[in-house]
């Protein structure tokens, strides 16, 4: 039978609770079990598919083209497998399937409620998620922060699961900020008390606290979390502010944070093996030479910072690829409106070793990122064009080389002339029916490589598989025009119908190449995207080259 870490966040959003429980999965994973994550996101869309990236983030896709929370993307990337559908539920898909059971007579004509229907639904789910992923150890998080009105149900699934299978199965733990205001001039724990207590108040006692923290928690200040939290001092973790990410998994060790864990849910101690992921975190400390990096996109929020959550994975991507060859990444984010107002503005971009366009939707930008594109091909400056990234490279091709005036996307004008990319056929239905709700193309589809490409020295496999996120394709009718003008499709679907990667050929262009897929989204430290490796080395090159010409 599977044991169960169910971690709840309290006092406020934000401070790291996807990457924490990423790094509880992570070590425990270290000790030689098969270790699964799930995501309870407690707001009532059914999935993250329809929700804006500006206030969301990103929305990632797993491999069944299930669109979730960028959490599932922390929990892939941190145990470098592919998890299932089944390890992601919202408050609207749980309530959608049980009102579908209703509907059904499943419930015998009973008066179907809260407790206990809608509980149970969210404990098979979580147990099922087990079963299918036969996994040892699941790890739960709950999202939002506690005492929330919409967290109360899965805290009391949480509860009953725990009172069902006892405490050496099922286990909690609460991750709590304490702050150190500079008025006061101290650490103060006050606020993860009453997180706990709020937690308390809802039946469940955290066995664990994770104190998040811009430093680390002294002794006393663990002292007194315990004291007034009900623990013992050495269940008190101390989580500073970490410069990378990949690094907690083991800031978590210093606390031997995994054998207390074990010791907890009653399991002997078991050997530990960090070994590959200790390697990766060294490489990102030691990496020194730096890339810049220019990305350009519109997704950064409303407020005075840049807030690059909507573009999370292609980040981790790039880090991924740039640290495995030493290379330390700047990432610039520039945003493609303001490229768009003054074009004097372009001239920023010399500056950038690679550009990226990544994905996005609607006409908002677009011309910004078509005069970049433009910039970077007649400029060699290495490009990665990811999806929409992909088809407006395609565009600004047909406007600028092959000539067809106007060329444009149906995404901008639906009844426009020159469609270079088109709506796929089984879009139209979905659209003319308002249907807007995992109708895109998505998930995971088979690609199939040309030989003696940028594509297939990526790869080094004449058959790979992508996720995808997309309505729109390189229309059909362009295809010969596009080729014949230099564009190599290099991926294309099995039955040879859909453009996958198109690339320009290197005489032409060091590196310029866009795919329909997203390669970020299968990218992991141990096992970085082959064209995001592809990407870093033609950005090297070109470091290398600029140093020489000014040298
Ligand atoms: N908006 C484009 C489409 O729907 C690209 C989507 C994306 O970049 N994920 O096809």
């Amino acid at each position: 039978m599977a044991k169960y870490i169910f971690v709840f966040g309290g006092v406020m959003s934000g401070i790291g609770k996807g990457v924490a429980t990423s790094s509880i999965a992570k070590i425990i994973q270290s000790r030689g079990y098969r270790v699964t994550a799930i995501k309870i996101d407690p707001y009532v869309n059914v999935d993250a598919g329809t929700m804006n990236p500006t206030e969301h983030g990103e929305v990632f896709v797993m491999d069944s083209g299930l669109e979730t929370d960028q959490d599932m993307g922390n929990y892939e990337r941190f145990l470098n497998i592919t998890l299932p559908r089944e390890n992601y539920m919202t408050t609207g898909s749980v309530y959608k399937k049980v009102i579908e059971r209703e509907r059904n007579l499943e419930y015998n004509g009973k008066c179907v409620q809260i407790i206990p229907h809608v509980t149970n639904e969210v404990i098979d789910t979580i147990t099922n998620a087990a079963k299918k992923n036969k996994a040892d150890f699941v790890t739960i998080e709950v999202g939002g922060t506690t005492g929330d009105y919409e967290n109360d149900l899965f805290t009391e699934a949480a509860r009953q699961l725990r009172l069902r299978l006892g405490k050496e199965n099922v286990l909690f733990v609460m991750i709590g900020y304490v702050p150190f205001p500079n008025i006061v001039g101290e650490m103060k724990t006050k606020p993860t008390q009453q997180a706990v207590r709020a937690l308390n108040a809802a039946g469940v006692q955290a066995d664990i606290i994770i104190a998040r923290s811009e430093n680390p928690i002294d002794e006393r200040r663990k002292e007194k979390i315990a004291l007034f939290c009900n623990i013992e001092t050495e269940a008190v973790i101390s989580a500073p502010d970490s410069e990378s990410i990949y690094e907690i998994p083991l800031n978590f060790e210093k606390d031997h944070l995994s054998e207390i864990i074990l010791k907890k849910l009653a399991l002997k101690p078991r050997k530990k093996n960090l070994q590959d992921w200790e390697n990766f975190v060294k490489k990102v400390k030691n990496a020194k030479k730096e890339i810049k990096i220019g990305m350009i996109g519109k997704y950064f929020g409303t407020g005075d910072y840049v807030l690059t959550d909507a573009y999370i994975s292609v980040i981790e991507a790039i880090k991924h690829a740039a640290y495995n060859n030493g290379l330390r990444p700047k990432i610039d984010w520039i945003d493609s409106g303001k490229l768009e107002k003054n074009e004097k503005k372009l001239s920023i971009l010399k500056k950038y070793d690679g550009i990226i366009v990544p994905g996005g939707f609607g006409s908002r930008g677009i011309k910004g990122k078509l005069k970049t594109i433009q910039y970077a091909r007649e400029n060699k400056i290495p490009y990665l064009g990811l999806c929409y990234g992909m088809q407006l490279m395609i565009v600004e091709y047909a406007r600028n080389v092959l000539g067809v005036k106007n060329a444009n996307t149906a995404e901008i004008v639906p009844k426009g002339k020159n469609l270079v990319i088109d709506l796929m056929p089984e879009q139209k239905e979905s659209l003319k029916n308002n249907k807007y709700g995992a109708t895109m193309r998505l998930g995971s589809y088979l690609c199939k490589i040309k030989p003696g490409t940028i594509a297939y020295e990526s790869y080094g496999k004449k058959e790979v598989s992508e996720r995808h996120r997309h309505r729109y394709e390189v229309n059909p009718k362009y295809i010969a025009d596009l080729e014949k003008a230099g564009i190599i499709f290099s991926g294309k679907s099995p039955d040879g119908k859909l453009m996958e990667i198109a690339e320009l050929p290197k005489e032409k262009h060091p590196f310029m190449l866009g795919t329909q897929f997203h390669p970020e989204f299968t990218s992991s430290p141990l096992k970085p995207n082959p064209i995001f490796l592809k990407f870093i080395e033609a950005v090297s090159n070109y470091n290398k080259t600029k140093i020489e010409r000014v040298g």
